[in-house]
C-alpha cells in the first residue's frame, strides 16, 4: 500500500504536460512524471518517492507511438518493454530488453521510465548508447533534440520539469553486429551482476556496461584498450580493467573481486565473437 494520497493528471499534450508540471511544483506538489508507474509504485510502497502529483504522460501521441520514417526510427518513450520486443525493428534493444524483469513487468515497465528510472541498472540504455541513438527531450521553451552520448551521464541530465518523449535510432546502426550479455548470480529473471553491450562499427569494438558501478555507462578509454591489436587479448582486456571509470559495486550480487572475475571473461567471449577463437 502506497502511504500518502497524491494526486493523477493524465495530459493530452506535451506543453500541458509542462506547464502542468510547472504549476504544480509552484504548488509545492512535488510533481513526477508517471510513465509504466512501475518504479514509482514500488519504490513509494517504501516511501523511497514521495509526491503529491503524478503526471501520466501515455496519453501524449508523441510518446506513445513508434514510426519509421525513411531509415530512422522513432520511439516513444512511454512505449513499453514488450511493444518494443513485438515491433521487432531493433534486434539489439529487443535482446536487452528481453533480459530485464519478466513478461509480466515488461508490458508495464517503458523505454523512457527505464532510461530515466532511480534504481541504477537502466540497462536500455546500454544499445542506445553505441548505436549513437539521439533523445527528443521536452522543456519549457520547446523540443530539443540531442546524441544521447551527450545528455545522459550516469542518468539522463534533465533540466527540471524536462521529459523524455522520444529516442531517435538510425538503420545503419541497427544493422550493426551486437552482444549483449547478462550475467545474473542466479536465476533467469532479476537484476544482473554484470550486463555488457558490444557493437562493431568501423572494426571497431564499441563497450557499455550495466551493474558494474553505480550506474550505467560506456567508456572511450577501455574501448581504446580493448581495440588495440598490437596487445594480446588478455592483456587488452587487462588494460580495459584498469579504465573502469569508477568504483565496482559490491552488493549481494556479488563482490567487486567477482565482478572483475565475471566481466574478465565476458570480455574474452566477446572478443571471441567478434574476432574468431584463437586456437
Ligand atoms: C520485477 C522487476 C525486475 C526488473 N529488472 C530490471 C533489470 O534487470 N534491469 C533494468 O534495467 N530494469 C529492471 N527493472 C525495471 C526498473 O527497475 C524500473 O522499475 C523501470 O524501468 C521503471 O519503468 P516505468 O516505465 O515503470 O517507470 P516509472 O515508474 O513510470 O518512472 C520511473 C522514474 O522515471 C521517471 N520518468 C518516467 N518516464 C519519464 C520520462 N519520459 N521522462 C522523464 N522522467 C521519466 C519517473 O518520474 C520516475 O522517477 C525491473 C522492474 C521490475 C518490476
Amino acid at each position: 500500500m502506497i502511504s500518502f494520497d497524491f494526486d493523477y493528471y493524465q495530459p493530452a499534450t506535451i506543453e500541458e504536460a509542462i506547464q502542468l508540471f510547472h504549476t504544480l511544483d509552484e504548488q509545492g506538489k512535488n510533481p513526477l512524471y508517471f510513465s509504466g508507474g512501475t518504479e514509482i509504485i514500488t519504490l513509494g510502497r517504501l516511501n523511497r518517492i514521495v509526491t503529491d502529483a503524478v503526471i501520466d504522460i501515455k496519453a501524449i501521441p508523441e510518446c506513445t507511438a513508434y514510426r519509421k520514417k525513411g531509415t530512422t526510427h522513432i520511439w516513444g518513450a512511454t512505449l513499453s518493454l514488450s511493444r518494443i520486443r513485438e515491433i521487432g525493428a531493433f534486434p539489439f534493444l529487443s535482446k536487452t530488453i528481453a533480459e530485464i524483469a519478466d513478461n509480466t513487468a515488461r508490458n508495464k515497465i517503458t523505454l523512457g521510465g527505464n532510461i530515466c528510472a532511480n534504481i541504477f541498472y537502466r540497462e536500455t540504455v546500454l544499445p542506445l548508447l553505441l548505436t549513437d541513438s539521439q533523445v527528443v527531450i521536452a522543456s519549457r521553451t520547446g523540443l530539443k533534440q540531442r546524441p544521447l552520448r551527450d545528455v545522459f551521464d550516469q542518468i539522463l541530465q534533465l533540466e527540471k520539469g524536462e521529459f523524455l518523449v522520444q529516442i531517435i535510432t538510425e538503420q545503419s546502426e541497427i544493422d550493426l553486429p551486437f552482444l549483449c550479455i547478462k550475467k545474473r548470480r542466479q536465476w533467469d529473471v532479476g537484476y544482473p551482476l554484470i550486463t555488457t553491450a558490444a557493437l562493431k562499427k568501423n572494426d571497431r569494438l564499441k563497450v557499455a556496461f550495466s551493474g558494474l558501478c553505480a550506474f550505467p555507462f560506456r567508456n572511450q578509454q577501455m574501448e581504446k584498450s580493448l581495440n588495440d591489436l598490437q596487445l594480446s587479448r588478455e592483456e587488452r582486456i587487462e588494460q580495459a580493467l584498469q579504465q573502469i571509470p569508477a568504483t565496482i559495486l559490491e552488493d549481494v550480487h556479488g563482490s567487486a573481486e567477482y565482478r572483475m572475475f565475471v566481466l574478465k571473461n565476458t570480455l574474452l567471449d566477446i572478443l571471441d565473437a567478434f574476432e574468431g577463437a584463437e586456437s
